[in-house]
Protein backbone atom coordinates (compact mmCIF):
# COMPACT_ATOMS: atom_id res chain seq x y z
CA UNK A 1 0.00 0.00 0.00
CA UNK A 2 1.30 3.50 -0.72
CA UNK A 3 1.71 5.44 1.92
CA UNK A 4 0.96 9.26 1.07
CA UNK A 5 3.56 11.84 0.34
CA UNK A 6 3.84 14.66 2.46
CA UNK A 7 5.61 17.43 1.07
CA UNK A 8 8.03 19.20 3.02
CA UNK A 9 8.44 23.14 2.86
CA UNK A 10 11.71 24.63 4.38
CA UNK A 11 11.35 27.91 5.91
CA UNK A 12 14.64 27.75 7.99
CA UNK A 13 15.14 30.78 5.45
CA UNK A 14 13.03 32.87 6.36
CA UNK A 15 10.48 31.99 9.47
CA UNK A 16 13.88 31.30 10.83
CA UNK A 17 16.34 33.56 9.86
CA UNK A 18 13.49 36.37 11.99
CA UNK A 19 14.27 34.92 14.85
CA UNK A 20 16.67 36.65 16.84
CA UNK A 21 20.23 35.90 16.36
CA UNK A 22 20.17 33.83 13.40
CA UNK A 23 19.93 36.37 10.55
CA UNK A 24 22.12 35.47 7.40
CA UNK A 25 23.60 37.39 4.28
CA UNK A 26 23.27 36.37 0.92
CA UNK A 27 26.01 34.30 0.52
CA UNK A 28 25.01 32.13 3.79
CA UNK A 29 21.30 32.05 2.50
CA UNK A 30 22.66 30.25 -0.47
CA UNK A 31 25.08 27.66 0.89
CA UNK A 32 22.46 26.90 3.41
CA UNK A 33 19.71 26.49 0.43
CA UNK A 34 22.27 24.60 -0.96
CA UNK A 35 22.70 22.40 2.16
CA UNK A 36 18.77 21.83 1.83
CA UNK A 37 18.62 20.88 -2.02
CA UNK A 38 21.10 18.08 -0.96
CA UNK A 39 18.76 17.46 2.03
CA UNK A 40 16.07 17.29 -0.68
CA UNK A 41 13.19 19.14 1.15
CA UNK A 42 10.39 19.68 -1.40
CA UNK A 43 10.10 23.65 -0.96
CA UNK A 44 12.32 26.45 0.52
CA UNK A 45 10.67 29.50 1.94
CA UNK A 46 13.85 31.59 0.52
CA UNK A 47 12.92 34.89 2.07
CA UNK A 48 10.81 38.00 2.26
CA UNK A 49 11.52 39.70 -0.79
CA UNK A 50 10.30 43.28 0.14
CA UNK A 51 11.64 43.23 3.77
CA UNK A 52 14.94 44.06 2.40
CA UNK A 53 17.38 44.32 -0.63
CA UNK A 54 19.49 41.44 1.18
CA UNK A 55 16.48 39.43 1.37
CA UNK A 56 15.03 39.93 -2.31
CA UNK A 57 18.68 39.30 -3.75
CA UNK A 58 18.81 36.02 -1.49
CA UNK A 59 15.71 35.25 -3.10
CA UNK A 60 16.93 35.42 -6.57
CA UNK A 61 20.43 33.79 -6.22
CA UNK A 62 18.22 30.57 -4.60
CA UNK A 63 15.86 30.69 -7.46
CA UNK A 64 18.32 31.05 -9.83
CA UNK A 65 20.77 28.27 -8.43
CA UNK A 66 18.30 26.05 -7.64
CA UNK A 67 16.35 23.67 -10.46
CA UNK A 68 14.73 20.92 -8.28
CA UNK A 69 12.87 22.24 -5.34
CA UNK A 70 9.97 24.98 -5.57
CA UNK A 71 11.51 28.31 -4.06
CA UNK A 72 8.89 30.53 -2.05
CA UNK A 73 8.35 33.90 -2.02
CA UNK A 74 6.77 35.39 1.55
CA UNK A 75 4.34 38.84 0.71
CA UNK A 76 1.62 40.30 2.26
CA UNK A 77 -2.04 40.58 1.42
CA UNK A 78 -1.08 43.73 -1.06
CA UNK A 79 0.07 44.43 -4.56
CA UNK A 80 3.36 46.17 -4.30
CA UNK A 81 4.38 42.70 -2.16
CA UNK A 82 3.58 40.29 -4.67
CA UNK A 83 5.01 41.76 -7.34
CA UNK A 84 8.12 42.39 -5.20
CA UNK A 85 8.09 38.40 -4.50
CA UNK A 86 7.59 37.86 -8.35
CA UNK A 87 10.23 40.18 -9.64
CA UNK A 88 12.56 37.61 -7.12
CA UNK A 89 11.50 34.63 -8.09
CA UNK A 90 12.16 35.60 -12.10
CA UNK A 91 14.60 32.69 -12.22
CA UNK A 92 13.20 29.60 -10.21
CA UNK A 93 12.25 26.73 -12.65
CA UNK A 94 9.41 26.20 -9.74
CA UNK A 95 8.01 29.46 -8.47
CA UNK A 96 5.48 29.44 -5.69
CA UNK A 97 4.27 33.21 -4.21
CA UNK A 98 3.38 32.62 -0.66
CA UNK A 99 0.63 35.10 0.80
CA UNK A 100 -0.28 36.03 4.37
CA UNK A 101 -2.77 38.08 5.85
CA UNK A 102 -3.91 37.76 9.29
CA UNK A 103 -7.38 36.88 10.02
CA UNK A 104 -8.24 36.28 13.53
CA UNK A 105 -10.60 39.37 15.12
CA UNK A 106 -7.37 39.99 17.64
CA UNK A 107 -5.37 41.16 14.90
CA UNK A 108 -7.78 42.35 12.51
CA UNK A 109 -8.78 44.78 15.32
CA UNK A 110 -5.46 45.86 16.97
CA UNK A 111 -3.00 45.18 14.10
CA UNK A 112 -4.31 46.00 11.07
CA UNK A 113 -7.24 47.93 11.56
CA UNK A 114 -9.61 46.47 9.18
CA UNK A 115 -12.97 44.45 9.44
CA UNK A 116 -13.62 40.79 8.21
CA UNK A 117 -15.31 42.11 4.86
CA UNK A 118 -12.48 44.35 4.22
CA UNK A 119 -9.47 41.67 4.86
CA UNK A 120 -11.57 39.05 2.83
CA UNK A 121 -11.75 41.48 0.28
CA UNK A 122 -8.05 42.07 0.37
CA UNK A 123 -6.67 38.84 0.76
CA UNK A 124 -9.24 37.75 -2.65
CA UNK A 125 -7.25 40.35 -4.68
CA UNK A 126 -4.13 39.67 -3.74
CA UNK A 127 -4.29 35.83 -4.60
CA UNK A 128 -6.17 36.67 -7.82
CA UNK A 129 -3.30 39.31 -8.18
CA UNK A 130 -0.73 36.07 -7.65
CA UNK A 131 -2.46 33.98 -9.51
CA UNK A 132 -2.14 36.10 -12.70
CA UNK A 133 1.26 35.83 -12.47
CA UNK A 134 2.35 32.49 -10.63
CA UNK A 135 0.44 29.15 -11.17
CA UNK A 136 1.55 27.95 -7.78
CA UNK A 137 -0.09 30.57 -5.32
CA UNK A 138 -0.17 29.38 -1.21
CA UNK A 139 -2.20 31.60 1.04
CA UNK A 140 -1.86 31.38 4.98
CA UNK A 141 -4.28 33.10 7.57
CA UNK A 142 -2.36 34.70 10.14
CA UNK A 143 -3.18 33.32 13.73
CA UNK A 144 -5.51 30.87 12.26
CA UNK A 145 -6.07 29.15 15.41
CA UNK A 146 -7.34 31.97 16.91
CA UNK A 147 -9.38 32.93 14.16
CA UNK A 148 -13.30 32.25 14.28
CA UNK A 149 -13.68 28.93 12.68
CA UNK A 150 -16.54 29.92 10.47
CA UNK A 151 -15.04 33.16 9.04
CA UNK A 152 -11.60 31.04 8.73
CA UNK A 153 -14.01 28.49 6.45
CA UNK A 154 -15.25 31.35 4.28
CA UNK A 155 -11.66 32.49 3.65
CA UNK A 156 -10.27 29.21 2.97
CA UNK A 157 -13.16 28.53 0.37
CA UNK A 158 -13.06 32.39 -0.95
CA UNK A 159 -9.41 31.17 -1.59
CA UNK A 160 -9.45 28.32 -3.19
CA UNK A 161 -11.77 29.99 -5.59
CA UNK A 162 -9.07 32.82 -6.27
CA UNK A 163 -6.75 30.34 -7.62
CA UNK A 164 -4.50 29.18 -4.09
CA UNK A 165 -3.12 25.79 -4.93
CA UNK A 166 -1.94 25.52 -0.92
CA UNK A 167 -3.72 26.67 1.87
CA UNK A 168 -1.59 26.97 5.29
CA UNK A 169 -3.30 26.63 8.34
CA UNK A 170 -0.68 28.58 11.18
CA UNK A 171 -0.78 28.29 14.72
CA UNK A 172 1.38 31.44 14.61
CA UNK A 173 1.36 31.90 18.26
CA UNK A 174 1.74 28.57 19.40
CA UNK A 175 -1.16 28.21 21.39
CA UNK A 176 -3.23 24.87 20.07
CA UNK A 177 -3.42 21.70 21.53
CA UNK A 178 -2.57 18.54 19.36
CA UNK A 179 -6.02 17.01 19.41
CA UNK A 180 -7.74 20.34 18.67
CA UNK A 181 -5.08 21.65 15.98
CA UNK A 182 -6.36 17.98 14.40
CA UNK A 183 -9.64 18.76 14.71
CA UNK A 184 -9.71 22.43 13.36
CA UNK A 185 -8.06 20.46 9.87
CA UNK A 186 -10.57 17.87 9.99
CA UNK A 187 -13.56 20.76 10.33
CA UNK A 188 -11.77 22.45 7.38
CA UNK A 189 -11.98 19.40 5.43
CA UNK A 190 -15.40 18.71 6.42
CA UNK A 191 -17.00 22.51 5.83
CA UNK A 192 -14.66 24.20 3.05
CA UNK A 193 -15.76 23.26 -0.39
CA UNK A 194 -12.80 22.72 -2.84
CA UNK A 195 -10.67 22.17 -0.22
CA UNK A 196 -9.92 18.48 -1.87
CA UNK A 197 -8.14 20.39 -4.69
CA UNK A 198 -5.68 21.96 -2.59
CA UNK A 199 -2.86 20.79 -0.19
CA UNK A 200 -3.83 21.48 3.56
CA UNK A 201 -0.52 23.00 5.02
CA UNK A 202 0.58 22.88 8.67
CA UNK A 203 3.10 25.88 10.50
CA UNK A 204 2.89 25.37 13.85
CA UNK A 205 4.73 27.95 16.51
CA UNK A 206 6.78 25.88 19.51
CA UNK A 207 5.42 28.48 22.26
CA UNK A 208 4.62 25.58 24.27
CA UNK A 209 6.98 22.84 22.95
CA UNK A 210 4.01 21.50 20.93
CA UNK A 211 4.60 22.48 17.61
CA UNK A 212 6.07 19.19 16.09
CA UNK A 213 2.75 16.84 18.22
CA UNK A 214 0.45 19.67 16.56
CA UNK A 215 2.04 19.16 13.30
CA UNK A 216 2.15 15.68 13.40
CA UNK A 217 -1.65 15.59 14.52
CA UNK A 218 -2.57 17.86 11.19
CA UNK A 219 -0.90 15.39 9.29
CA UNK A 220 -3.43 12.69 10.86
CA UNK A 221 -6.09 14.72 9.64
CA UNK A 222 -5.44 15.18 6.10
CA UNK A 223 -2.75 18.15 5.92
CA UNK A 224 -0.02 17.24 3.15
CA UNK A 225 2.38 20.10 3.87
CA UNK A 226 3.99 20.44 6.72
CA UNK A 227 6.44 23.79 7.39
CA UNK A 228 9.17 23.26 9.45
CA UNK A 229 12.53 24.50 9.99
CA UNK A 230 16.20 23.30 10.69
CA UNK A 231 17.26 23.01 14.50
CA UNK A 232 13.24 24.04 14.86
CA UNK A 233 14.56 27.72 14.58
CA UNK A 234 12.03 29.94 13.90
CA UNK A 235 10.21 33.28 15.67
CA UNK A 236 9.98 33.40 19.64
CA UNK A 237 10.50 29.58 20.73
CA UNK A 238 10.74 28.32 16.93
CA UNK A 239 8.98 26.48 14.57
CA UNK A 240 8.27 22.58 14.28
CA UNK A 241 11.46 21.13 13.83
CA UNK A 242 12.17 19.61 10.60
CA UNK A 243 14.61 16.76 11.44
CA UNK A 244 11.62 15.88 14.95
CA UNK A 245 9.24 15.57 12.43
CA UNK A 246 11.20 13.36 9.35
CA UNK A 247 12.50 11.22 12.27
CA UNK A 248 9.11 10.44 13.83
CA UNK A 249 7.27 9.83 10.53
CA UNK A 250 10.38 7.41 9.97
CA UNK A 251 10.66 5.79 13.36
CA UNK A 252 6.89 5.19 13.88
CA UNK A 253 5.15 4.20 10.27
CA UNK A 254 3.11 2.10 12.48
CA UNK A 255 1.64 5.15 13.92
CA UNK A 256 2.65 8.05 10.75
CA UNK A 257 2.59 5.62 7.66
CA UNK A 258 3.28 8.61 5.69
CA UNK A 259 6.41 9.01 3.17
CA UNK A 260 8.32 12.16 2.65
CA UNK A 261 11.36 12.74 0.29
CA UNK A 262 13.93 13.90 2.45
CA UNK A 263 17.81 12.53 2.71
CA UNK A 264 17.78 11.95 6.26
CA UNK A 265 21.42 11.41 6.51
CA UNK A 266 21.48 15.02 5.46
CA UNK A 267 19.63 16.55 8.81
CA UNK A 268 22.83 16.12 11.18
CA UNK A 269 25.17 18.51 8.41
CA UNK A 270 22.30 20.80 7.89
CA UNK A 271 22.09 21.20 11.77
CA UNK A 272 25.66 21.76 11.92
CA UNK A 273 25.76 24.41 8.88
CA UNK A 274 23.21 25.79 10.02
CA UNK A 275 24.60 26.30 13.84
CA UNK A 276 27.95 27.29 12.32
CA UNK A 277 26.38 30.04 10.46
CA UNK A 278 24.42 31.93 12.55
CA UNK A 279 26.61 31.23 15.75
CA UNK A 280 23.58 29.61 17.36
CA UNK A 281 24.67 26.32 18.94
CA UNK A 282 22.11 23.37 18.95
CA UNK A 283 21.04 22.12 22.71
CA UNK A 284 22.64 19.33 23.83
CA UNK A 285 20.08 17.29 24.44
CA UNK A 286 17.75 18.31 21.04
CA UNK A 287 16.25 15.20 19.95
CA UNK A 288 18.04 13.91 16.91
CA UNK A 289 20.95 15.83 15.96
CA UNK A 290 22.01 17.52 20.02
CA UNK A 291 25.34 16.11 20.63
CA UNK A 292 23.73 13.98 23.25
CA UNK A 293 21.33 12.58 21.17
CA UNK A 294 23.59 9.34 20.82
CA UNK A 295 25.78 9.49 23.77
CA UNK A 296 25.08 7.24 26.46
CA UNK A 297 27.14 7.78 29.57
CA UNK A 298 25.37 5.54 32.59
CA UNK A 299 26.87 1.76 32.60
CA UNK A 300 23.85 0.33 32.45
CA UNK A 301 23.14 2.06 29.33
CA UNK A 302 26.48 1.15 27.80
CA UNK A 303 26.55 -2.30 28.98
CA UNK A 304 22.87 -2.95 27.21
CA UNK A 305 24.67 -1.39 24.56
CA UNK A 306 27.45 -2.88 23.71
CA UNK A 307 25.58 -6.04 24.53
CA UNK A 308 22.61 -4.82 21.58
CA UNK A 309 22.71 -1.46 20.84
CA UNK A 310 18.21 -2.00 20.45
CA UNK A 311 18.61 -1.77 24.42
CA UNK A 312 18.43 1.60 23.99
CA UNK A 313 18.56 3.23 20.69
CA UNK A 314 15.35 3.87 18.52
CA UNK A 315 17.71 5.03 15.46
CA UNK A 316 21.03 4.65 14.37
CA UNK A 317 23.24 7.48 14.56
CA UNK A 318 24.09 7.01 11.05
CA UNK A 319 20.80 7.27 9.93
CA UNK A 320 20.97 11.16 10.49
CA UNK A 321 23.89 11.67 9.11
CA UNK A 322 25.55 11.66 12.64
CA UNK A 323 29.50 10.88 12.23
CA UNK A 324 30.72 7.52 13.79
CA UNK A 325 32.93 8.11 16.39
CA UNK A 326 34.47 5.03 15.84
CA UNK A 327 36.12 6.54 12.12
CA UNK A 328 39.26 8.37 13.89
CA UNK A 329 40.90 10.87 11.65
CA UNK A 330 44.84 10.84 12.28
CA UNK A 331 47.85 11.58 9.73
CA UNK A 332 46.73 8.04 8.13
CA UNK A 333 43.79 9.10 7.01
CA UNK A 334 42.99 9.38 3.62
CA UNK A 335 41.62 12.70 1.88
CA UNK A 336 38.59 10.50 1.03
CA UNK A 337 38.08 10.04 5.09
CA UNK A 338 38.20 13.56 5.03
CA UNK A 339 36.40 14.50 2.78
CA UNK A 340 33.61 12.33 4.09
CA UNK A 341 33.86 14.38 7.65
CA UNK A 342 33.51 17.48 6.12
CA UNK A 343 30.64 16.57 4.43
CA UNK A 344 29.40 15.22 7.66
CA UNK A 345 30.07 18.59 9.48
CA UNK A 346 28.25 19.88 6.86
CA UNK A 347 30.91 21.64 4.50
CA UNK A 348 31.39 20.42 0.83
CA UNK A 349 34.83 20.96 -1.10
CA UNK A 350 35.96 21.55 -4.75
CA UNK A 351 39.14 19.29 -5.56
CA UNK A 352 41.52 22.65 -4.74
CA UNK A 353 40.01 23.67 -1.70
CA UNK A 354 40.30 19.70 -0.44
CA UNK A 355 43.66 20.24 -1.43
CA UNK A 356 44.62 22.61 0.68
CA UNK A 357 42.54 21.51 3.98
CA UNK A 358 44.13 17.93 3.11
CA UNK A 359 47.64 19.52 3.24
CA UNK A 360 46.84 21.95 6.64
CA UNK A 361 45.21 18.50 8.29
CA UNK A 362 48.41 16.55 7.19
CA UNK A 363 50.67 19.23 9.18
CA UNK A 364 48.25 18.78 12.35
CA UNK A 365 48.04 15.93 12.69
CA UNK A 366 51.24 15.20 12.55
CA UNK A 367 51.39 17.06 15.70
CA UNK A 368 48.24 16.30 17.58
CA UNK A 369 47.94 12.68 16.36
CA UNK A 370 43.97 12.78 16.74
CA UNK A 371 42.03 15.45 15.08
CA UNK A 372 38.64 16.36 16.56
CA UNK A 373 35.93 17.84 14.34
CA UNK A 374 36.30 21.32 16.85
CA UNK A 375 39.90 21.38 14.89
CA UNK A 376 38.58 20.11 11.73
CA UNK A 377 36.26 23.57 11.76
CA UNK A 378 38.60 25.85 12.81
CA UNK A 379 41.22 24.50 9.95
CA UNK A 380 38.11 24.75 7.67
CA UNK A 381 37.59 28.22 9.00
CA UNK A 382 41.01 29.49 8.30
CA UNK A 383 41.27 28.25 4.59
CA UNK A 384 37.88 29.76 4.48
CA UNK A 385 39.02 32.91 5.67
CA UNK A 386 42.47 32.73 3.67
CA UNK A 387 44.17 32.54 6.94
CA UNK A 388 48.31 32.30 5.58
CA UNK A 389 49.51 30.22 8.54
CA UNK A 390 49.67 26.41 8.11
CA UNK A 391 48.16 24.85 11.09
CA UNK A 392 48.00 27.42 13.27
CA UNK A 393 45.65 25.60 15.01
CA UNK A 394 46.81 24.43 18.66
CA UNK A 395 49.96 26.02 18.12
CA UNK A 396 51.96 27.31 21.57
CA UNK A 397 52.24 31.09 20.61
CA UNK A 398 54.83 31.05 23.56
CA UNK A 399 52.78 33.06 26.39
CA UNK A 400 50.38 29.73 26.56
CA UNK A 401 48.06 27.44 25.31
CA UNK A 402 45.75 28.78 22.26
CA UNK A 403 42.85 29.99 23.06
CA UNK A 404 41.30 28.19 20.24
CA UNK A 405 42.36 24.67 21.51
CA UNK A 406 40.06 22.87 23.17
CA UNK A 407 41.04 22.08 26.52
CA UNK A 408 42.11 18.46 27.67
CA UNK A 409 39.38 16.28 27.13
CA UNK A 410 39.76 12.21 28.22
CA UNK A 411 39.11 11.73 24.05
CA UNK A 412 42.07 13.47 23.96
CA UNK A 413 44.75 12.20 23.19
CA UNK A 414 47.93 14.59 23.12
CA UNK A 415 51.94 14.52 22.91
CA UNK A 416 53.11 15.23 25.59
CA UNK A 417 54.19 18.83 25.21
CA UNK A 418 51.31 19.81 23.54
CA UNK A 419 49.12 18.17 26.69
CA UNK A 420 51.21 20.07 28.97
CA UNK A 421 50.01 23.05 27.56
CA UNK A 422 46.46 22.02 27.16
CA UNK A 423 47.01 21.33 30.86
CA UNK A 424 47.26 25.04 31.91
CA UNK A 425 43.76 25.55 30.25
CA UNK A 426 42.22 22.56 32.67
CA UNK A 427 41.19 24.42 35.52
CA UNK A 428 39.04 27.05 33.45
CA UNK A 429 35.23 26.72 32.89
CA UNK A 430 35.14 25.80 29.42
CA UNK A 431 33.45 22.50 29.11
CA UNK A 432 35.34 19.34 28.31
CA UNK A 433 35.21 18.01 25.35
CA UNK A 434 31.74 15.69 25.12
CA UNK A 435 33.00 11.83 24.36
CA UNK A 436 29.74 10.91 22.81
CA UNK A 437 28.94 9.51 19.74
CA UNK A 438 27.33 12.68 18.44
CA UNK A 439 31.04 14.07 18.09
CA UNK A 440 29.63 17.40 17.56
CA UNK A 441 32.04 20.43 18.94
CA UNK A 442 31.22 23.56 20.42
CA UNK A 443 33.09 26.17 18.04
CA UNK A 444 35.01 28.50 19.51
CA UNK A 445 35.40 30.82 16.68
CA UNK A 446 35.77 34.54 17.28
CA UNK A 447 32.43 36.27 17.12
CA UNK A 448 32.15 38.53 13.68
CA UNK A 449 29.45 41.07 13.61
CA UNK A 450 28.72 40.17 10.13
CA UNK A 451 25.14 40.08 10.21
CA UNK A 452 24.45 43.78 9.83
CA UNK A 453 21.38 43.21 7.06
CA UNK A 454 18.24 42.49 10.28
CA UNK A 455 15.56 43.61 9.18
CA UNK A 456 12.38 45.14 11.70
CA UNK A 457 9.96 42.34 10.16
CA UNK A 458 6.69 43.09 11.39
CA UNK A 459 4.62 40.61 9.43
CA UNK A 460 5.16 36.60 9.77
CA UNK A 461 3.09 34.02 9.93
ZN1 LIG B 1 5.84 31.28 11.58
Amino acid sequence: MDRPRITIFDTTLRDGEQSPGCSMNVQEKLRLAQQLDRLCVDVIEAGFPIASDGDFEAVQSIAAALRRPIIAGLARACTGDVDRAWQALQGAVHPRIHIVLATSDIHLKYKLRITREKCLEQAREAVRHAKSLCADVEFSPEDATRTDVGFLCQVIEAMIAAGATTVNIPDTVGYSMPEEYGQLIRTLRERVAGIDKVTISTHCHNDLGLAVANSLAGVQQGARQVECAINGIGERAGNASLEEIVMAMRVRPDRYPYETAIASEQLFPSSQMLAEITRVPVQPNKAIIGRNAFAHEAGIHQDGMLKNPLTYEIMTPQSVGVPDSRLVLGKHSGRHALALRCEQLGHQFERRELDEIYRRFMVLADRIKKVQDSHLLELIQDVASGAVSSGSIGKDDGGGPSKKFPPAAATLHLPRAVSAAAGANANDSHPAQVSGSAGQASLSIPFTDHHSEQEDYLWGV
